[in-house]
């Protein structure tokens, strides 16, 4: 048996055995004071039957293929049925029984020269250096990886390093995954080393959901090793201004005192943000935490995800509500990926109603017309 706190703070004792069936960690790998935190994750429908009333068969169903992994943290935010913290995290069936959407529909898989390694745009590649999570979020675009623990290995990191010392076009290295907060700090230190050392690589990101679902992972002496290695961006992954958390905004203090530029990537998903209001709340919350709004993702056609899909004019919609509206530090970009690999485009509502050799004839954010002389 194991005994652990749940989210309300009472003690719980569960066999060994279910936290540990289908389990992807491996636990005797992981620092002493990280496996409470990690042994408090609901992993089966056991564990989150204590909390709600959910249908366990079900739920099941669904974990065989995609599992799940939620942390007390991130299941403490849940209000109820359905609200959009229980949307991102807890199984849903339509996961499997629509099958709509590829499993890798913008072609990762292809444009990996080495193992977990995307190169795609001339001067940057995207590399996944953890095969973990915190949570395992249900509209994750990696989906078909983060399901299935894909094996980083020793040989992976290292080959991918070497990938990267011999391409010397690579300026900036995305670490990502998985989450690569989920190694320990030595292996993540190893890594933002090894890249450093680089003589062409400009620039660093972490792109990580850590701060969200796990913000206590995010100690000053993580902030620290960062450092070392500037210029180091970590790009966080909030979906709603009720992630926020005071713990989330301590994480992020945390590492913007250590002068670690943040920003923010969110997914624009249906019954969690797809709305102005939520959205505007989410992007003003986040510049308080000083954390810069960068992209707004339009949701991938996954397989999986389809109960998450919204329509692009929505997102148009609600980028209109924002620009000219609310501080322009709030604004991200609203990016979609192209399918097979084509890259991200902006998408930007129209400003602009009539384009001659002479004038612009644009429409303000109150809706206004204004001429505008060309030169
Ligand atoms: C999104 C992405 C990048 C980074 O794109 P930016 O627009 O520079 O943030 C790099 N590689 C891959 C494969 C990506 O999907
Ligand atoms: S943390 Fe990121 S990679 Fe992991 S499940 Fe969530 S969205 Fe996917």
């Amino acid at each position: 048996m194991i005994n652990y706190k749940n989210p309300t703070g009472e003690n719980v004792k569960q066999p060994a055995e279910n936290i540990l069936k289908k389990e992807p960690f491996r636990m005797e790998n992981l620092p002493r004071d990280w496996r409470n935190q990690i042994q408090d994750s609901i992993v089966n429908a056991k564990q989150l039957s204590a909390y709600f009333p959910i249908d366990m068969k079900q739920i099941e169903t669904v974990t065989e293929k995609y599992p799940m992994r939620i942390t007390p943290h991130y299941l403490s935010l849940i209000r109820q049925k359905e609200d959009p913290f229980w949307r991102q995290s807890i199984p849903c069936v339509e996961e499997i029984e629509n099958d709509s959407g590829k499993e890798d529909p913008l072609h990762e898989e292809r444009q990996s020269p080495v193992p977990n390694l995307i190169h795609r745009y001339p001067d940057r590649i995207l590399f996944m250096v953890s095969d973990q999570c915190a949570m395992h979020c249900r509209y994750c675009m990696r989906k078909r990886k983060t399901g299935n623990p894909f094996f980083v290995t020793h040989d992976t990191i290292e080959t991918g390093i070497a990938y990267i010392k011999n391409n010397s076009k690579i300026r900036d290295v995305i670490l990502s995954g998985g989450d690569p907060l989920m190694l320990e700090d030595k292996k993540l230190e190893h890594i933002l080393k090894q890249v450093h050392r680089i003589r062409h690589v400009e620039l660093i990101r972490i792109h990580t959901r850590i701060p969200c679902v796990w913000p206590q992972r995010i100690t000053r002496k993580l902030a620290e090793i960062i450092r070392r290695y500037h210029p180091v961006y970590v790009n966080t992954h909030f979906n709603h201004p009720g992630e926020i958390s005071t713990e989330s905004e301590k994480a992020c203090s945390i590492l913007a005192d250590a002068g670690i530029p943040l920003g923010c990537q969110t997914v624009l998903l249906r019954g969690v943000n797809d709305s102005l209001p939520v959205m505007r709340r989410l992007m003003k919350k986040l510049i308080r935490i000083r954390v810069k709004p960068y992209y707004l993702h339009h949701p991938d056609s996954v397989r999986g995800t389809a109960h998450f899909r919204v329509s692009l004019k929505t997102g148009l919609r609600i980028m209109k509500g924002l620009h000219g509206h609310i501080s322009g530090l709030c604004i991200p970009r609203y990016m979609i990926d192209l399918p097979h690999g084509g890259g991200k485009v902006p998408l930007q509502p129209e400003y602009i109603e009539e384009y001659s050799s002479k004038k612009l004839t644009l429409r303000n954010f109150r809706g206004s017309l204004f001429h505008y002389p060309e030169a």
